[in-house]
């Protein structure tokens, strides 16, 4: 933590961890990776200000609280459309890919592929070719392999998958490196952090050396194929949880909508949910609250989650129904 950023030391483990990332995610030669600072929520502000151009128009895919985050920053930049929106149905669901409205004048095309605190993840992506599609990866990046070309630009908050807050990293295709942005300050331009290798100014460097270590876990535990193997069993004791409850839990993701990272459900009525936290805390499992803004119990199972969580979920959650119901 002692040495700088410019040392021969600290630029070993910036590069292992720029190497470990597009090695794990196959990230193709034509896209780099950037590690920028101020979360995927100043990557809101960001994209816009470098990708929507006066006659353009941004247009958002809303599938949860944070897509329209991203929406609500765009539109203080330009103006802005919305592709396609499952929020009448309680984003309970994601928009089949026929739901998404395109123009010719797209700047780009924005989505969330997990929906963190809504439960509902995508497991096909459009093809868009007319315009850049971008994707906010924070909750469920290097959960599962993902074609990285049908992608101009992705990004994703390190902290639920990738390791500690502080580092965002972003994966853009050189292309969208062309854009005039003559406009933008310094450092909000990805062509500043693209020319300098994340070396413009100081980057967050115990997150970085953190996120090295992470990736090496990663590859370790058999590469990104196998992590999503260990996702999808664990993610499946849980929904079973809830499948074979008949109505005692109640999952608020449509089945086909699932996300293998968050899960929402809840309990017959809203004291029964408190209850059933209650003694769930009691018993040492951490964080099963649902976001407050929903409510409710929200079971993540990120990647440094180990099955053993999961199974004493499971288990937890079967006595509890026997008990209760
Ligand atoms: C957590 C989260 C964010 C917010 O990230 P910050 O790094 O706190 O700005 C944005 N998008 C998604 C999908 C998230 O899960």
């Amino acid at each position: 933590m002692e040495l700088s950023h410019r040392s021969k030391e600290y630029e070993e483990v910036h590069q292992s961890a720029i190497n470990h990332l597009k090695q794990l995610l196959n990230i193709p030669d034509n896209y780099q990776v950037l590690f920028l600072q101020g979360g995927a929520s100043l990557q809101f502000s960001m994209l816009p200000l470098q990708f929507l151009k006066k006659g353009k128009v941004a247009n958002y895919i809303l599938t949860g609280a944070w897509s329209e985050k991203a929406l609500k920053e765009a539109k203080l930049i330009g103006e802005t459309k919305i592709a396609a929106s499952t929020k009448e149905n309680q984003y309970k669901s994601i928009p089949t890919l026929s739901d998404i409205q395109l123009n010719n004048n797209d700047a780009y095309v924005h989505l969330t592929s997990n929906n963190t605190i809504f439960g509902t993840q995508w497991t096909e992506f459009p093809d868009i070719s007319h315009a850049p599609l971008i994707a906010d990866m924070s909750s469920d990046i290097l959960s599962r392999p993902i074609d990285i070309s049908k992608f101009g630009l992705i990004y994703a908050g390190a902290q639920k998958n990738l390791g500690p807050s502080g580092v965002t990293v972003a994966i853009i295709r050189d292309d969208l490196l062309n854009e005039n942005v003559d406009h933008v300050p310094t450092m909000l331009r990805y062509q500043t952090h693209a020319e300098t290798n994340s070396l413009y100014h100081t980057p967050p460097t115990f997150a970085i050396y953190m996120l090295n270590e992470v990736l090496s876990w990663v590859n370790q535990q058999g590469g990104v194929k196998e992590i999503e193997k260990q996702n999808i069993e664990k993610a499946k004791l849980i929904y079973d949880a809830i499948d074979e409850s008949e109505g005692f839990y109640k999952g608020h993701a449509e089945k086909e909508a699932r996300s293998l990272m968050n899960i929402t459900f809840n309990l017959p009525n809203e004291e029964q949910n408190k209850r059933f936290l209650t003694k769930a805390k009691e018993l040492g499992f951490v964080g099963l609250n649902g976001h407050r803004s929903v409510g409710g119990c929200r079971a993540s199972t990120y990647n440094a989650v180990p099955m053993e969580a999961c199974i004493a979920l499971r288990e937890f959650m079967d006595s509890y129904r026997k008990e209760h119901s």
